[in-house]
């Protein structure tokens, strides 16, 4: 079920291999970031429903990343409505001429369609829905286009899967995986501030997520860093 976390923010914790969902409903806008397999997609809208939005309402689905666990959901909510899509650019490019093997669809087995990414982004856009502006970090090294999203006033990161709770962090063993990356995007999340992270897997953290970053960073650190 989608928690309330903030103002206009809610948050599924998905199971299995689907990743999480942040719906964020402001008075004109239904934005979804990230999307699940695909494989539960009826029960995400249902659960939507219980909240007042069916996937016909959705004006826009920003990817942290285009992994199958993250933009499988997408060709559902096409289906049902015209949301715009967004992506950062070195994954987008690759998409949109064709190529989804960044999407890891054949790897785990799923079909995924062709899709078309509407918005290619870039470090330091800002993504403006109503009141809530989401900045736009390029972080790679669990894939060459991960992005956070930091919304100052509501003092969230969105992380996808950059950073996780506990100390935990992306995997960097998927094609464009890049450890020494993955070790400075930690290092620039960390000095960000913010109280509440939202990340791709796993739980919410509400309170002192700067903190869990930087534990986050300096596991990451000690496990790629090599001795001097
Ligand atoms: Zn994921
Ligand atoms: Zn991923």
């Amino acid at each position: 079920m989608f928690q309330h976390i903030v103002g206009p923010v809610f948050f599924r914790t998905s199971m299995g291999f689907d990743s999480n969902i942040i719906l964020i409903k402001t008075d004109n806008r239904v934005v979804l970031v990230d999307t699940g397999t695909g494989m539960h997609a009826s029960d995400i809208e249902r659960e939507l429903q219980s909240i007042g939005v069916t996937y016909e309402d959705v004006t826009d689905i920003v990817l942290t990343h285009s992994h199958i666990d993250h933009i499988g959901g997408v060709p559902a909510i096409l289906k049902a409505g015209e949301p715009k899509i967004y992506l950062h650019k070195e994954e987008a490019d690759r998409i949109n001429s064709g190529d989804m093997t960044l999407t890891l669809a054949s790897t785990f087995g799923a079909q995924l369609p062709p899709l078309r990414i509407d918005v290619a982004l870039k470090e330091g856009d800002v993504l403006t829905f109503d009141d809530v502006k989401l900045h736009v970090y390029h972080t790679p090294g669990h894939s060459i286009g991960s992005i956070c999203l930091h919304e100052k006033r509501l003092n969230l990161l969105i992380t996808g899967d950059t950073m996780f709770p506990g100390g935990s962090f992306g995997r960097v063993d998927f094609p464009t995986g890049n450890p020494a990356a993955l070790v400075a995007s930690l290092k620039r999340i960390a000095e960000l501030d913010f109280e509440i992270a939202l990340a791709g897997h796993m739980n919410a953290i509400t309170h002192d997520a700067k903190r869990s970053a930087m534990y986050s960073y300096e596991m990451a650190r000690s496990m790629f860093t090599g001795p001097l």
